[in-house]
């Protein structure tokens, strides 16, 4: 039986996995974090669904229904209850035309994306991981470690040996790096030299529950965003979550989440509380609110995003040739294409080439 390992349980690492054991493969993966999931990650508590990752996929994605399809979980799919947005300009809120959000944000969006939105699980996006992760669970092929960082990828008799923070090692004839960029050149040392220039962002995300009599505001849109020029403390957007998606809090509850970019020392240092202030001190910019948010969800994402330009599409091209033959393979958004439908579709296609070695 042949033996994949792969570094990384974000959702291209439990794709990989699923799609190898269901082919007859012996799986081990590893993520370094005590959670699978990575950047999809769903927390339920007291009625509410809050998102501390990836709110949804792009709508057009066909590779995410397809993945839903086969977990048995495409019912659960949904869509957006409105589409309509707002943008904040410094002064007020006005609506926006389909498509100009991205534009506010200096996206660029395909045309035929353009007013689309995104689509999610029922239970939010972590609903696709934590399925995942329960078909691993009892597939008897697979050997799932969570806090269990890759520290050397190294070629061995007859294969390639990874060793794992601790001393475990891991023998394998296939080995996928479904990790961050740097995670794959720290790993693969010269051969991945051109990886390590790639670039990344940080984000900060601020969901707040209000009582709904709380805001002075129909809340009638998907939210808003905020101009280039006007966004202090790096507050680019605000989703009205419970607008956007249905039941995603209590009755006579919402929910909002605020996205910032945030600057280094302010990703180190500020504490939950202090970034829920800014939260609230920035919501009441835009919107009339009355009191303090009822509860606060934080996540930090350092240098967690990766930036998809041609120049990091040519350093990927550069590493893989430097791989070619070697028995492994990269997957996952951080070499294949920013955002799920990108993931999914890196890491469907490594599941195939790791199917053809
Ligand atoms: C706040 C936020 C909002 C987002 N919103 C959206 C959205 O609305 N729509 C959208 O399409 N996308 C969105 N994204 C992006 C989307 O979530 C990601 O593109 C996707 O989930 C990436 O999956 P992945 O498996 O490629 O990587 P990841 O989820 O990053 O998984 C990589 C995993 O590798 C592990 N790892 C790294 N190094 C090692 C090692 N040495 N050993 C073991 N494990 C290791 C990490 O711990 C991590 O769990 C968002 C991301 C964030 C952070």
């Amino acid at each position: 039986m042949r033996r994949i390992a792969i570094v990384g349980g974000g959702l291209a690492g439990c794709i990989v996995a699923f799609r190898r054991a269901a082919a007859g493969d012996r799986v081990t993966l590893v993520e370094a974090a005590p959670r699978i999931g990575g950047q999809l990650w769903t927390e339920r508590t007291s009625g509410f669904v809050v998102e501390h990752g990836a709110e949804g996929f792009i709508a057009r994605s066909e590779a995410v229904p397809a993945l839903a399809d086969a977990l048995g979980i495409a019912g659960d799919l949904v869509g957006q209850e409105t589409h309509r947005s707002f943008g904040f300009d410094g002064a007020a809120l006005r609506e926006l035309a389909p498509g100009e959000a991205a534009a506010f944000l200096g996206f660029q969006v395909p045309r035929d994306e353009l007013g689309k939105g995104i689509r999610t699980f029922r239970l939010g996006m972590a609903q696709l991981t934590e399925t995942l992760a329960r078909a691993l669970a009892s597939d008897e092929r697979v050997d799932v470690r969570t806090s269990a960082a890759a520290v050397s990828l190294e070629r061995a008799a007859g294969g390639l040996r990874l060793a794992l923070a601790g001393g475990a090692e891991i023998d394998a004839d296939v080995v996928v790096l479904a990790t961050h960029a740097a995670g794959a050149a720290a790993l693969l040392g010269e051969p991945a030299r051109a990886l390590r220039g790639a670039e990344t962002l940080s984000s900060v995300t601020v969901s707040l529950a209000y009582p709904r009599a709380a805001i002075e505001h129909p809340l009638d849109g998907t939210g808003f965003v905020v101009a280039a020029g006007h966004q202090a403390h790096g507050f680019r957007a605000c989703t009205f979550t419970t607008s956007k998606f249905a039941d995603r809090a209590p009755a006579g509850h919402v929910a909002l989440r605020l996205f910032f970019r945030p600057e280094p020392a302010d990703l180190e240092q500020m504490n939950d509380d202090a970034w829920a202030a800014r939260a609230e001190a920035s919501l009441a910019r835009v919107l009339p609110v009355r009191g303090s948010s009822e509860r606060a969800w934080v996540s930090r994402w350092s240098s967690a995003l990766p930036v998809s330009t041609p120049a990091h599409a040519a350093r990927v091209r550069e590493t893989e040739q430097a791989l070619a033959g070697s028995g492994v393979l990269l997957a996952g958004s951080a070499f294949h294409g920013s955002g799920i439908d990108a993931a999914v579709r890196s890491a469907e296609a490594a599941a195939e080439r790791a199917g053809a070695l």
